[in-house]
């Protein structure tokens, strides 16, 4: 089975409010262009996104991996675990 239809399985019950935030958009709009945007790379559900001129955030699909925690090179995204009773539901599949 490949990595996608296992992913496919989660289930997710989504906040109103994101528990993921960009600190500084700046930042990301012009520091970060040398380092390739790593957020939007790494993040295995894909919640990181360069639109125009801005990184979006996807946050319902987080799964609460922790990688952007470490992974962004700046800091710049303060990362919480999503607010009791939400979030993603793993199922093995
Ligand atoms: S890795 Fe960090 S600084 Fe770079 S674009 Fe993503 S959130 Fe912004
Ligand atoms: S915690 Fe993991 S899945 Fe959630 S946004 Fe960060 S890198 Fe993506």
């Amino acid at each position: 089975m490949k990595i996608e239809d296992k992913l496919y399985l989660d289930r997710f019950k989504p906040d109103e409010q994101s528990h993921l935030i960009i600190i500084d958009q700046e930042k990301c709009r012009t520091t970060c262009v040398a380092q390739n945007r790593p957020c939007t790379h790494f993040c295995p559900a894909q919640v990181y996104k360069w639109e125009e001129d801005k990184i979006t955030v996807a946050f319902e699909g987080c799964l609460e991996c922790g990688a952007c925690r470490i992974g962004c090179p700046f800091s710049n995204i303060d990362w919480r675990y999503p607010r009791g009773g939400f979030g993603v539901q793993y199922k093995f599949g």
